[in-house]
């Protein structure tokens, strides 16, 4: 029996076909079961921010789950005081921010839809968020995840959700005083990395000011220095009421949290959430170890610059195939001229890379923040050689075509 046919028969039908079987990872680099070395710019889907086995990473966890790993939500341990402290000063919450952990990005959003909940109560029933932004596969992240493709298997939904065109009129035509949040994914990740609209986020800020809403920001894929600044609304100086945080801040560890401003930070009240995991010290001193890592390294400023270099790399591969960048920082997402985005995902497999396809027409890049020139020269000569690949075929195809 092959892995394929174990992963076949034993493992969830709601993934597709499993593309490789991996055993190990250095850096920015995999090893599949055959012994064959990949480039990761997948990085588990930006989760892995220091890149595969990071000595802080393998260190910490050995350390920590020989000291203490799991008491409960009955005691608090040094590593979870330490993570909400560091994470209250990185996304500039001030004294009065007070943090709830999670175990995954949906759970984070779980837990801010209860305090949009909490805010608005019966008067502010209504909860906006934007067409194709995502927000996770529970049900109530789900609720408010702009994809009906992937709700309506699951209707009915948590009452309230409404998804809106992510413009400035089309919020403002939108908004009223029955709104209790307004939910925003600063780059779309998982709809083809997509940017908000110029001046956006402060005018979600205006408005819900305005009307007594919440604003909260969604930065589970955007956050832990991936964009260019610890987290992406930083770029655009406004301050939210809340944001929620997962993938890169556990460096591949399963972690999330909520992190309330001082205007959002005293609606959770005794017995209205909780997580039996939830800040447990081995993941709090996991992921605050991977954070002060991305802070001693700069690593933040590296994915700004490598960013940029990845970026004007890109732009000159000499390849119809390529019509521009979006996001920013080390999340970047490829557009392509064709529907391809599958076929190229496949051959760079072939070349030994790792890449993903959010959509038919882009491809997401979102490498480790270690990475340096070595790995932005490797990408560009795997990811050139992938497009050659596909250019190839789609040339035969259109020989096929003519009439002999
Ligand atoms: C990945 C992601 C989620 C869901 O996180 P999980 O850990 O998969 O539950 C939510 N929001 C955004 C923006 C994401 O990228």
């Amino acid at each position: 029996m092959s892995w394929q046919d174990d992963a076949g028969r034993d493992l969830v039908r709601s993934f597709g076909p499993r593309m490789a079987m991996f055993v190990r990872g250095e850096g920015a680099y995999l090893w599949d079961d055959e012994g064959k070395k990949y480039l990761d710019f997948l990085a588990g889907v930006a989760a892995d921010s220091l890149g595969h086995a990071h000595p802080v990473f393998v260190d910490t966890i050995s350390r920590q789950a020989a000291t203490l790993a799991h008491v409960s939500n009955y005691f608090a341990t040094p590593p979870q005081l330490a993570l909400a402290a560091r994470l209250k000063r990185i996304a500039g919450t001030g004294e009065a921010g007070r943090v709830y952990f999670a175990n995954s990005g949906a759970e984070a959003n779980e837990a801010a839809f209860k305090l949009a909940r909490l805010h608005g109560g019966v008067d502010k029933p209504r909860v906006l968020s934007f067409e194709n932004a995502f927000h996770g596969r529970t049900m109530g992240a789900l609720a408010i995840t702009g994809k009906a493709g992937m709700r309506a298997p699951f209707e009915p939904m948590a009452p309230g959700a409404e998804f809106i065109e992510t413009s400035i009129e089309a919020l403002e035509a939108a908004m009223d005083d029955r709104v209790a949040a307004v939910f925003i994914e600063p780059i779309k990740g998982e709809a083809g990395v997509i940017d908000l609209p110029e001046g956006f986020l402060r005018a979600a800020r205006e408005l819900t000011t305005r009307h007594g809403a919440l604003l909260i920001i969604d930065e589970i894929q955007t956050g832990a220095g991936r964009t260019g600044e610890w987290f992406a609304f930083q770029h655009e100086g406004v301050t939210p009421d809340a944001i929620t945080v997962a993938k890169g801040i556990g460096g591949g560890f399963p972690i999330g949290a909520l992190v309330t401003f001082p205007s959002a930070a005293e609606l959770f009240y005794p017995g209205t959430h909780g997580s039996t995991f939830g800040g447990n010290s081995l993941g709090t001193a996991v992921a605050d170890a991977v954070l002060n890592e991305i802070e001693e390294s700069e690593l933040v400023r590296n994915a700004a610059e490598r960013g940029t270099q990845l970026r004007q790399a890109i732009s000159e591969i000499d390849s119809d195939l390529v019509s521009g960048c979006r996001g920013r920082g080390l999340l970047v997402g490829v557009a392509l001229s064709r529907p391809v985005a599958k076929a190229i995902v496949e051959a760079a497999q072939v070349h030994g890379l790792v890449i993903n396809a959010p959509n038919d027409e882009t491809i997401r890049l979102v490498p480790a923040l270690t990475i340096g020139d070595v790995e932005i020269d490797e990408f560009i000569s795997l990811f050139t050689a992938s497009l050659r690949t596909v250019e190839a075929a789609l040339l035969l195809e259109t020989a096929s075509e003519v009439p002999a």
